[in-house]
């Protein structure tokens, strides 16, 4: 296969995505400037933000990957108060942040999904419906998906974690609770609800193949999602995967996947908005810029107050637990004019993939 004709393609067959995922040294190099290329001719070079509530880490799920699983009792379970959640809204207009993301383990129960209701008419209200709203609070029904979209949340991101079944039930608990259609059908139920929808999975799992990849790629191209969040697995020492943290690649190597599947994505999705992951930078100091020179356009600088940051462990060591929000923003801003980006204030930073659907 010729690399640079490749690179001058829009669409991608199954076989040109895995040879470009097997990419390495300068040929690898090249299709990250490629990428980064088309980004800044599709989009700009403009980074949105999303300020990051790490709403509660309760969870009725026990995935094989994360550290917040319900079978893990290493750990305090905490859910921030309304006045917590108001505090750090207040917080991301202080610092002209623009947009909201509230990531949370998963509950379902109608105390858990009023409250979220009931918070986002808050903020809505509070921020005079000028902050935008990411949810990221796992499987629901699609009434209460709508639910929240009418209370104001417009953007949804749930990661497939993998488009592949057999893999998805060697990372899952293969019951109820954990089922691969329910989640596909969720994703689903999103985006005809009209929220700009995001997927996304994990890099670097053990059992994860480069075809594997290839084929996340095109699922997010055909369910024609508006963003994608996708970061390095990290293996946790709590959960059962880690186990087989022998089978995975080096760390540079994971972080290496992650930014070719950024790249590849850029070109095969050219306005979608993609995530520069804290994990990326907990793999490697510069690994959030990285990503952004690879392709990605979004940044979730963490607001959860910090006294309960340790206790979101999904993946040890993540990065910036301990910053303060006002020096995360004054080392962002600095982080993203070192690589010629500048920080979108005061925007919600919609994804154009979607706007342009419409
Ligand atoms: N309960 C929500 C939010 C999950 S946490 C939901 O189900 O959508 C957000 C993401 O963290 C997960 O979707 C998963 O992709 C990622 N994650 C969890 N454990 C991880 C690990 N050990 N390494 C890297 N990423 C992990």
């Amino acid at each position: 296969m010729n690399l640079e004709n490749i690179l001058n393609n829009t669409l991608f067959t199954r076989d040109e995505l895995i040879f470009l995922l097997s990419l390495e040294g300068d040929d690898m190099k090249k299709l990250l400037d490629r990428a980064l290329e088309v980004k800044l001719r599709e989009i700009g070079n403009e980074v949105y933000l999303r300020g990051l509530i790490e709403y509660s880490n309760v969870c009725v799920k026990s995935c094989l990957y994360c550290g917040v699983r319900s079978k893990n009792t290493n750990f305090n379970r905490y859910t921030l108060t309304d006045q917590e959640v108001i505090d750090c809204a207040k917080m991301a207009m202080d610092l002209n942040y623009g947009s909201l993301a509230i990531q949370s383990g998963e509950r379902s129960d109608k105390n858990f999904t009023d409250k979220i209701t009931y918070l986002l008419k808050e903020i809505n209200t509070l921020s005079d419906g000028k902050l935008g709203i990411t949810l990221s609070c796992g499987e629901q029904t699609p009434e209460v998906y709508r639910e929240w979209f009418e209370a104001g949340a417009h953007r949804y991101l749930l990661r497939i974690e993998s488009s592949n079944q057999e893999l998805y039930y060697r990372i899952h608990p293969n019951d109820k609770t954990h089922n691969f259609q329910t989640r596909i059908d969720a994703l689903n139920s999103l985006i005809s609800i009209g929220y700009q929808a995001g997927t996304g999975v994990m890099i670097g799992l053990p059992f994860q193949t480069i075809e594997n990849l290839a084929d996340d790629l095109l699922f997010f191209k055909k369910l024609n999602v508006a963003m994608v969040g996708m970061g390095p697995f990290i293996p946790h020492s709590d959960t059962p995967l880690y186990e087989y943290k022998d089978l995975i690649a080096p760390d540079r190597q994971r972080l290496d996947l992650t930014l070719k599947m950024i790249a590849c994505l850029r070109l095969l999705m050219p306005k979608i908005n993609m995530v520069a992951a804290t994990a990326d930078q907990t793999l490697s100091p510069n690994g959030r810029e990285e990503a952004v020179m690879a392709g990605a356009n979004i940044i979730m600088p963490n607001l959860t107050p910090t006294k309960y940051r340790e206790e979101y462990m999904i993946y040890p060591n993540k990065a910036c637990v301990g910053d303060k929000p006002q020096e995360c923003q004054g080392c962002l801003d600095n982080r993203m004019k070192s690589i010629d980006h500048k920080i979108g204030y005061n925007k919600w930073g919609d994804s154009k993939a979607f706007t342009n659907s419409k």
